[in-house]
């Protein structure tokens, strides 16, 4: 049997608080009867003062919103320990991260005393909150480069990057299906006398204007609408399957467009600013590439421009619908 000054000694030199308390008889309150000097470090409360006292302390240190007392007391009357992390009041008022646990001493399956074993976890807590705040910058940081990557800076449309990739995608599926796929080319009128006029300013700001006007017109989940280059746009839709409904769809916007009426002296076609677009609407071929979708719709955007601008052309069959 290993004497009782050397077991004090070891509870002494551990740097987690030991108390030990006796459970009272005929609902007398518990008494605290022993706690090592880790507890004094640990609450600024000495031993001298704690030990022969109910347990008030206890109750302090221990009581947890997820953890009932009632909890406690079961699971020690079941002569099981209880293990959970709190924030507990010092002395002082300061408090410390307590990842404690609580066990029950029996004696002929009676609940005798506990022990409750505290330790102060406050350097691993706020470890971890460091771990976990450089984590949410990093996701965030990350959600930012993804969304430079794929993105255009100025008028936050998709770029082309993200548009060539998802028109290869989507040719894949659709050839695959064998459902077709309509593309829409949208370029700006006399855009260079705008911006020679107005200033560059005023210009990425008509920017913005025209690509949020066809990003609200094609807004449903299978639509991509991306800038492709300085004043050209490009709209994937899945969704306009047939020609027609592209086609009036489409005209839609670029009548739209013109009711912006953003004021365009220079413009040779009208006294506001407008665009000129092609569309095109296909089942995807085997062993063409993608491109052809774009080259067919820009091929129908030029037939518009020379047809006077302001103003939808369909690939191939080249109809004009006047503006
Ligand atoms: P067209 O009617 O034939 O399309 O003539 P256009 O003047 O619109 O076409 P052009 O290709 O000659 O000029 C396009 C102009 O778009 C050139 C450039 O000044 C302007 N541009 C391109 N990117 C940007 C941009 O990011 N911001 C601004 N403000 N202007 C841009
Ligand atoms: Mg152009
Ligand atoms: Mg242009």
């Amino acid at each position: 049997m290993i004497e009782r000054e050397l077991l004090e000694t070891a509870l002494s030199a551990t740097s987690e608080g030991v108390i030990i308390a006796s459970i009272g008889a005929n609902d007398q309150p518990s008494k605290i009867i022993y706690t090592n000097k880790a507890v004094e470090t640990l609450t600024g409360y000495d031993s001298q003062s704690l030990v022969g006292s109910d347990c008030n302390l206890m109750t302090r240190l221990t009581s947890d919103t997820t953890v009932t007392e009632q909890e406690i007391t079961a699971a020690l009357q079941a002569g099981e320990s209880i293990h959970y992390i709190k924030q507990s009041n010092t002395k002082s008022g300061d408090f410390f991260w307590n990842d404690l646990c609580i066990s029950p001493v029996l004696n002929n399956n009676t609940l005798t005393h506990f022990i409750c074993v505290l330790h102060n976890i406050n350097e691993q807590v706020l470890y971890q909150e460091k771990i976990e705040l450089q984590n949410s910058l990093l996701e965030k940081k990350n959600s930012q480069l993804d969304n430079m990557a794929t993105h255009d800076f100025l008028t936050q449309l998709y770029n082309r990057r993200l548009f060539d990739r998802e028109l290869k995608r989507l040719c894949a599926f659709h050839q695959r299906y064998q459902t077709p796929l309509s593309l829409a080319f949208l370029d700006i009128d006399y855009f260079k006398e705008y911006n020679d006029f107005y200033g560059h300013s005023a210009g990425d700001d008509a920017l913005r204007l025209v690509a949020n006007q066809i990003n609200d017109d094609f807004s449903r989940e299978a639509d991509i609408c991306a800038r492709y280059g300085g004043e050209e746009f490009v709209v994937l839709s899945a969704s306009d399957s047939d020609e027609s409904t592209f086609l009036k769809h489409v005209d839609a916007v670029r009548l739209r467009i013109e009711e912006l009426a953003i004021p365009h002296e220079k413009s040779k076609t009208s006294d506001v600013i407008t665009v000129s677009a092609g569309i095109y609407v296909g089942v995807p071929m085997r062993g063409v590439s993608p491109t052809y979708f774009t080259e067919e719709a820009d091929r129908a955007m030029y037939e518009a421009k020379h047809g006077g601008r302001n103003q939808v052309a369909v690939a191939r069959q080249m109809r004009l619908i006047s503006g």
